[in-house]
């Protein structure tokens, strides 16, 4: 039915026929793609968009703000203000990935616990917060209430929360980003409104209200949710664009200088010798964007970055297949972006992220929702890692780049497997309560009781 649309100049039924991963994608198959686009050297960092200044600029705007977070967030005093997540060894759930894939699978596996970031539990407390930072202290500046040298503690003043509350904030978003930002809204002042699409559990919309945010619910999904946050901008309102913002991809992409910090401190060498592979589950693409970004610019080709997105909500993989970015829709393949990955739940992705991944991205690949609660699940047992289930997406990636042909073929060309570190990017689950964690858990079990069954008939 939708195979004689035109996009990007060719109908859907062409697209399938030319790259047939498309079909596949479209079929809900996992697939697994490696990126024909791929530039090397600094050529694929250069002239992107986004420059290593701003991203340092980033990195020093948080520091200043750190005086802030310490004093707002008793929980980020370990890390001296800095919203930070640890990164570590996951061996059990390797061997599982092994026995999973039915082959060997080189190197060490490390997770990036990003479900425990302080403030919001999720990636978004990188960019979303970040992006919050920035407007308050632009504003800060234009009134005149922040001076040169000034601790940035003085935000917890009277004058600055006076200030914010004459302000608004808004933001489209599938839960996560709007946790974030209305978490870090209401505590900065500022009068803060949430859109959120269908897809958000009823518990991220219940926290927020608790805190003074305004829940706005829609029916339909994300990208309609969006449509209202930007309807509300105006002069005294700043709207967090998900699909478009900067702010949010530099605040993210800072994640890349902490966490060479912690491979530094851990003695794990990344260069030629010593690959990085990265794995990250991806919804519209600004968070896994900036990340691979700061990576990139850190390794280069030392460091391979995959995304992954949900069997049913691959919108990002559509983008960048086809180069039609944020002109392609997952429903323009008849896909119908519902997926328990409430996170990834995204139908057309960032055109400005995509168009920097379409040469720093190694790959991509998808996951069935079966899949998600299967690792979810297997990560609770062997590591106790509590996550959410689009953040266990990228677990997959380790066992599918050594078992798919396109990954084995990619490999033939990739040597020093060996000595490889695969980093997966656990983005989320710090603050599920803890009876819709137990669901997730159970939910898990179940499917993998059913696989047991399966194949010991
Ligand atoms: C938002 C989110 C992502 C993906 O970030 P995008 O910027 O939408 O690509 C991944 N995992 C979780 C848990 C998220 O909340």
């Amino acid at each position: 039915m939708t195979d004689t649309k035109v996009i990007g100049g060719k109908t859907i039924a062409r697209w399938k026929q030319d790259f047939p991963i498309l079909a596949e994608a479209a079929a809900l198959k996992e697939v697994f793609w490696i990126n024909p686009h791929y530039t090397s050297g600094s050529e694929g960092i250069e002239n992107r968009g986004v420059t290593p200044a701003e991203m340092d600029g980033a990195a020093d705007r948080l520091t200043r703000f750190a005086a802030f977070a310490a004093k707002a967030y008793p929980e980020t005093r370990d890390t001296k203000g800095l919203i930070e997540s640890p990164l570590r060894e996951a061996p059990r759930m390797l061997e599982f990935l092994k026995k999973e894939a039915d082959t060997n699978i080189p190197g060490r596996l490390l997770v990036k616990c990003d479900n425990l970031l302080p403030i919001a539990g999720s990636i978004k407390a990188r960019g979303g917060i970040y992006e919050a930072l920035c407007h308050a202290e632009a504003l800060a500046w234009e009134e005149g209430l922040l001076k040169a040298g000034d601790s940035y503690d003085v935000f917890l003043n009277k004058e600055f929360h006076d200030l914010f509350a004459q302000r608004e904030l808004a933001v489209g978003s599938t839960g996560n980003l709007g946790l974030s930002i209305g978490i870090i809204g209401a505590k900065l002042g500022f009068k803060t409104t949430v859109h959120m699409s269908a897809d958000a559990r009823q518990w991220k919309k219940a926290m927020l209200r608790e805190r003074g945010v305004t829940v706005v619910e829609y029916e339909a999904d994300y990208s309609k949710a969006v449509a209202g946050g930007r309807r509300q901008a105006g002069p005294d309102c700043h709207f967090v664009d998900d699909e478009n913002s900067k702010n949010l991809f530099l605040g993210y992409s800072v994640a890349a200088l902490r966490l060479q910090k912690q491979l530094e401190a851990m003695r794990i060498p990344v260069d030629p010798e010593h690959p990085l592979c990265v794995y990250l589950p991806c919804g519209v693409g600004g968070g896994p964007g900036g990340v691979t970004y700061g990576i990139k610019r850190l390794y280069g080709d030392a460091a391979r970055c995959f995304f992954v997105e949900p069997t049913h909500a691959p919108c990002m993989l559509l983008g960048l297949v086809t180069g039609c970015h944020d002109k392609v829709s997952v429903g323009d393949f008849g896909i119908d972006n519902k997926t328990c990955a409430d996170g990834l739940a995204v139908g057309r992705p960032s055109s400005f992220a995509g168009k920097v991944m379409d040469a720093l991205l190694s790959g991509a690949y998808t996951v069935s929702d079966e899949h998600l609660y299967y690792l979810l699940y297997n990560l609770a047992e062997l590591e106790d890692i509590w996550l959410e289930p689009s953040a266990a997406a990228g677990f997959m990636g380790p066992a599918r780049l050594h078992t798919s042909a396109a990954g084995k073929s990619y490999l033939k060309n990739h040597p020093c497997m060996d000595k490889a570190v695969h980093i997966v990017w656990a983005t989320g689950g710090g603050m599920v309560p803890a009876k819709e964690m137990r669901r997730y858990y159970d939910q898990g079990k179940e499917i993998a009781a059913g696989f047991t069954r399966s194949r010991s008939r």
